[in-house]
């Protein structure tokens, strides 16, 4: 999952930023409105989550742009104000939720989970494919009986797979999905997370559930 934050306010970026890496978001993070909507016309993300506050174009007005470009991810104003006015305003320009500062990153996690699922995306936090189970809230995998240990982005790897289980992901996707913008595209990364995460999954089984497609990609089926 791939969020887009626009927030102005250092600490605050960071707090937040934080407390989604540890969730294994992937975060692309700007102080502006302007470079925010720029970076949401090229990337596809998964939630936004804007300051209304901002040195210049405002987050309730990057909002309306990028609905008014059929740009549907789920978005979360957060605001020091938690007037009507600011709140009205915020949902009217096609906001999905809206967050008053302070909160506490519990419960903005709590409100981007419920965006998701809404979005069909999260309906089910264990996710089954033959004898392999990835359970979102508790962050395991096994395949048969055994536990499988991956690191954070292998984990992210294979939820996006398995969320897309049948469907052949190219690298673009992938990149897209799993990795932040700092990721370069002209690197093998996610060949190399490809085969540590097949190491892991496949190796010593009869059934390989990854599979490459040559030319294209990768999937995950039986
Ligand atoms: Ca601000």
């Amino acid at each position: 999952m791939r969020i887009l934050l626009i927030e102005d306010e250092r600490e605050i970026a960071e707090f937040i930023i934080r407390g989604l890496r540890a969730e294994r978001f992937a975060v692309d993070w700007t102080s502006t409105g302007e470079e925010g909507l720029g970076w949401a016309k090229v990337n596809d993300y998964d939630v936004g989550v804007f300051d209304v506050k901002l040195p210049g174009m405002s987050g309730i007005d990057v909002c309306r742009a990028l609905r008014e470009r059929k740009k549907e991810f789920p978005i979360i104003m957060l605001s020091v104000t938690s007037d009507a006015i600011t709140k009205v305003g915020a949902l009217n320009a096609g906001a999905d939720d809206y967050l008053s500062k302070p909160f506490f990153m519990a419960e903005l996690l709590a409100r981007m989970r419920a965006l998701l699922r809404r979005e069909h995306r999260t309906i089910n936090p264990i996710l089954r494919i033959a004898d392999l189970v990835l359970d979102v809230a508790s962050h395991t995998v096994q395949r048969g009986k055994k536990n499988i240990r991956l690191n954070r982005k292998e984990f992210s790897l294979l939820e996006y797979m398995m969320r897309h289980a049948g469907t052949t992901l190219t690298r673009g996707m992938i990149l897209e999905h799993v990795w932040d913008m700092n990721a370069d595209p002209f690197t093998n990364t996610v060949d190399v997370h490809i085969r540590f995460l097949r190491q892991k999954i496949d190796e010593g089984h009869n059934i390989k559930l990854i599979k490459t497609v040559h030319g294209y990609g990768y999937k995950i089926e039986v």
